[in-house]
């Protein structure tokens, strides 16, 4: 796979540029996964943003009408990326999902991304890659244990939080892998390493030297910028001097950006003239905004049917799920699709709605309340049914009342069958 790079028009990778093309932050993802000890979480993720107020969040969709109204003022924005206000990968349906649906709508969007690493995994990076995504910046703000440990008051994987020298060395080894597989993606990789005077300043220059190594393309030595209520709040910038000796030292190993305007989770504009302000109405009224199903890149509706006339399957029973789509005499059958294997629990409904990505609905004889929970968050509607196919097509290309559709359920011995658990049995 070959991630196509635009080199010219992303004004954080190429400074010659910065005063002609801009870049908008979209911010999709408000949860974080570890703790940082310059972050307090009232601001914005100080990885790509300086502190401000917390940022209006926005949905995937919102994301989309937020870029449409952006563009249509500032048409030399280039570039759309996601930093925050937590991280991109600790949010990673909401990311994945704003990315997806912008690169469909704009193909030739620059389309970027700022994480800690931790949630980095291999299979968000193919994801990203197959989409488009061809820049993400990484902070790494040490490569020894002992230093991370002291950056960082917490690590939290799943459900497990980890502090001191063990959060340390899972952070540590999910981002050197992380920044492995994004190069071996062919994506351009960025390091930020923020100076913390006492605690990493003295071992800025072997980061860059381990990150050249490793294939990153830019290193970005940012200084700190105490946050109040953070146990770093009282340890100071780097002054001027000393950033530009590290800057100057770590060139011998990675090209250096000296133009980072640390800008804010929802920042817009050029560089350097940020109109985050004149643009603060319209990003709340998007966040604000109802948006209706994505149809336009939604063209076509699954469906759950042993044999193609009726809608008589229950979603966790499906084999495979028959994919429908109108024409100018009704509607045809264009492909069916395997389900994924039962037996994955929650990870089987994600699978299966990214799989129906292009789908608007999904027409079934039953679903439980977790993967009707799951589809109906990455924008696919479940409508349980029973009757013709046709019928349950009509009514949703048309408008009409799914709840009518809601037949008598099948019956066993004069019992009602449906279900009524949680969609993880099943999975
Ligand atoms: Fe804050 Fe960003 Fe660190 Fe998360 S990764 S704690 S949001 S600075
Ligand atoms: Fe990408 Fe960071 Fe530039 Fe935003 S500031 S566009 S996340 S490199």
């Amino acid at each position: 796979m070959t991630v196509s790079i635009n080199y010219e028009q992303h004004p954080c990778f190429n400074p010659k540029i910065k005063g002609k093309f801009g870049r908008v932050h979209l911010p999709v993802a408000p949860k974080c996964n570890i703790q940082c000890n310059y972050c307090n979480r009232k601001y914005d993720c100080v990885n790509e943003s300086r502190p401000g107020v917390t940022s209006s969040i926005l949905s995937p969709q919102q994301a989309v009408l937020y870029m449409d109204k952006v563009l249509e003022k500032q048409p030399r924005i280039t570039v759309a990326g996601i930093a925050g206000p937590g991280d991109p990968f600790a949010n990673p349906e909401e990311t994945i999902e704003t990315m997806r649906l912008l690169r469909d709508r704009y193909p030739d969007l620059i389309l970027c991304l700022s994480s800690n690493g931790l949630n980095l995994k291999p299979e968000y990076i193919q994801e990203i890659a197959k989409i488009g995504v061809s820049h993400v910046t990484v902070t790494l703000n040490a490569i020894d244990p002992d230093i991370t440990q002291k950056v960082y008051r917490w690590v939290r994987d799943g459900k497990t939080i980890y502090q001191g020298r063990k959060g340390a060395e899972l952070l540590l080894q999910r981002q050197l892998e992380a920044i492995a597989n994004l190069k071996a993606a062919g994506i351009v990789v960025k390091i930020n390493t923020i100076v913390m005077p006492g605690i990493n300043d003295h071992h800025i220059v072997e980061v860059a030297q381990k990150m050249s190594e490793m294939g990153a393309d830019l290193f970005n030595a940012m200084a700190l910028l105490p946050t109040p209520d953070t146990p770093f709040q009282e340890l100071g910038e780097p002054d001027a001097k000393t950033l530009a000796k590290i800057r100057k030292e770590c060139e011998q190993y990675l090209p250096q950006m000296r133009h980072c305007t640390r800008c804010r989770a929802d920042a817009v504009g050029l560089l350097g003239a940020d109109q985050s302000e004149e643009f603060h109405g319209c990003l709340i009224a998007c966040s604000q905004a109802f948006i209706p199903l994505d149809q336009k890149n939604r063209p076509y509706v699954a469906v759950a049917s042993t044999e193609g006339l009726l809608v008589n399957e229950h979603l966790g029973e499906a084999r495979e799920l028959q994919i429908w789509k109108p024409t100018e005499n009704g509607f045809t059958l264009i492909e069916t699709r395997a389900t994924p294997e039962p037996g994955l629990g929650f990870e089987r409904w994600k699978q299966m709605a990214e799989q129906l990505h292009d789908c608007r609905a999904v027409l079934v004889s039953g679903i439980g309340t977790t993967p009707k929970r799951v589809l109906t968050k990455y924008g696919i509607q479940p409508v349980e049914m029973s009757g013709f196919i046709e019928m349950g097509l009509e009514t949703i290309y048309n408008g009409g009342d799914v709840s009518k559709l809601k037949g008598k359920r099948k019956s066993i011995n004069g019992v009602a069958v449906g279900c009524s658990g949680t969609g993880e049995g099943c999975g």
